[in-house]
């Protein structure tokens, strides 16, 4: 079974899949030098776009390795988010970022503009190439792939599952994926419209069922229909135009002169999440380990953000950089965030799917009134978009004397002004872009603090921050992980 061709593609890391997550990923294997192996099954980019929402910590994200204006330019900013398509907005412009919004892009751009990168950084994409069968050897992974009707077998040391929700990385792999089967079932029509609703975008909640309609530019837009009669059609039941215009009736009394569907389709609130993001040399990244009702533009940027998390990590041991346990804290920091997700977005769910009568009505008035408070609708915002997430545990290591600075353990930092000591204005993610350690000294005191890791792998930098930071007040060092986040701040101990 093991030995399924006589010649193998060898690369350092197989990635399966060339969705938003598996592109990424490869990018960030690429930035390290790795030799990345891209199999994806299709042979020509994907023209329709489920995701239209990138938030901001994925646009941050993609700053830091220096090609966030490349999405931005192709985008639409949006200042406020929504959570189950609440009355109540989210607001973006509390969190201390340079990106306090969603970016509206659509994900075929997404990805086209991902392709383009990994392509220029010399990932190798073999598309039209359907992974088939996979073995785990003592020392590394074999994929059997098909292209034309031919075989070709790819090895390396380590594989990445990126292949979406029917994962076949997941199942070869024995990984369970528990969850809830879908119950109900949503509308969506890209369609042409030429009675659009005045404003172009509209939500509508009330007990003839819900609408949410997007504009997509020109005469395009995007309905998401709710028809609590037509809720338990399963996904495999094709939508049809009729069907779809007899819905937004039933809901807002006209259906806003569609014609032309582009794409017509049913997502349902199926929720599920991998037992294990890691199986010895395979690991699962994006829709690969959860899946949820899509509420809230969340799945791409989860799973590109996953691929952010693991990028480096894998990259550090594949360099010889760092020891294989490092591998371990992908899943202890990221199926946590998984779980979270799967855990809002039923929440959402069940705020919109449940609120057909008068007391579902009244809970979402509630909840709306609710997130008027500052406070909540701020938490709410920062798990959203994925700036509240903080990692619990350094994984840098450091030598003794340095006391510790809790609340930055773990958090995304935005990208601060920094002063060097010529007094020279620079860019923390600037220094960020080759995808290293970062490590800013910021005091006298602080430029005696060194991290227990391979030193070919981190960046020192003297710098002061040129903006006050009271919360770096007493802070003599900030250890920075190559994804932005804090791995520790430190000060000197005089306990
Ligand atoms: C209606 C709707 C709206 C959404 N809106 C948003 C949004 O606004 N924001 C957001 O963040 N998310 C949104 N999502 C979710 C988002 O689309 C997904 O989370 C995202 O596509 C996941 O990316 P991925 O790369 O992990 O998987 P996928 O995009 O599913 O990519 C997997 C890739 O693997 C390939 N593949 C599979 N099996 C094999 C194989 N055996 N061999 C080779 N290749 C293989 C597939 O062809 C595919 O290209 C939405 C989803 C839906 C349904």
């Amino acid at each position: 079974m093991l030995d399924f061709m006589k010649t193998y593609i060898k690369s350092d890391v197989i990635v399966i899949g060339a969705g938003p997550t598996g592109l990424t990923i490869a990018c960030e294997l690429r930035l390290a030098g790795l030799r990345v192996a891209v199999l994806e099954r299709r042979s020509a980019p994907v023209a329709q776009s489920r995701a239209l929402t990138m938030h901001g910590r994925t646009v941050e994200m993609l700053a830091l390795r220096g090609v966030a204006e490349r999405f931005i330019g192709h985008g639409m900013k949006i200042l406020t988010g929504h959570f189950a398509s609440l009355d109540t907005r989210l607001d973006f412009s509390g969190i201390d970022t340079a990106f306090p919004y969603t970016l509206f892009i659509p994900q075929s751009m997404t990805e086209h503009l991902l392709e383009a990168w990994a392509v220029e950084s010399g990932v190798a994409l073999y598309r039209g190439t359907v992974a088939e069968q996979i073995a785990q050897t003592k020392n590394g992974v074999l994929v059997k792939g098909t292209r034309d009707g031919k075989s070709l077998g790819f090895s390396a040391p380590y594989l990445i599952g990126a292949d979406g929700a029917r994962s076949m990385v997941r199942e070869t792999a024995g990984i369970a994926f528990e969850g809830h089967a879908a119950t109900r079932t949503v509308m969506m029509g890209d369609v042409h419209m030429s009675a659009p609703p005045p404003k172009g975008a509209l939500s509508l909640e009330s007990e003839a069922g819900g609408l949410m309609i997007v504009p997509m530019g020109g005469d395009l837009y995007r309905a998401i229909v709710i028809n609590p009669e037509r809720m338990h059609v399963p996904v495999s039941e094709a939508l049809t135009q009729e069907e779809l215009s007899a819905s937004m009736r039933q809901v807002a009394g006209q259906d806003f002169g569609m014609h032309e569907p582009l794409w017509l389709s049913r997502f349902s609130n199926e929720s599920r999440l991998a037992e294990r993001y890691r199986q010895d040399r395979v690991f699962l990244v994006g829709d690969a380990a959860h899946m949820h009702f899509p509420a809230g533009g969340q799945g791409m940027n989860v799973g590109m953000q996953d691929a952010m998390n693991l990028g480096w990590k894998l990259a550090g041991v594949v360099n010889g950089l760092v020891s294989e346990s490092l591998l371990d804290s992908y899943h202890a920091e990221r199926h946590e965030v998984g779980a979270a997700l799967v855990q809002n977005t039923m929440a959402q769910s069940s705020l919109l799917l449940n609120s057909f009568d008068p007391e579902g009505q009244a809970l979402r008035r509630t909840f709306s009134a609710l997130l008027k408070l500052p406070a909540l609708n701020h938490t709410l915002a920062q798990d959203l978009s994925g700036f509240g997430i903080a990692y619990s545990a350094p994984l840098g290591g450091s030598v003794g004397g340095w006391a510790p600075v809790p609340e930055w353990t773990g958090r995304r930092v935005p990208d601060w002004p920094l002063l060097d000591r010529q007094g020279k204005l620079l860019s923390l993610y600037t220094l960020m872009q080759d995808g290293k350690w970062l490590l800013l000294r910021i005091t006298e005191a602080g430029a005696r603090f060194t991290p227990d890791l391979d030193p070919r792998w981190v960046t020192i930098v003297h710098a002061a921050l040129d903006r006050r930071d009271e919360r770096l007040s007493g802070v003599d060092a900030v250890l920075l992980r190559p994804d932005g986040h804090v791995d520790q701040a430190v000060r000197v101990d005089i306990g």
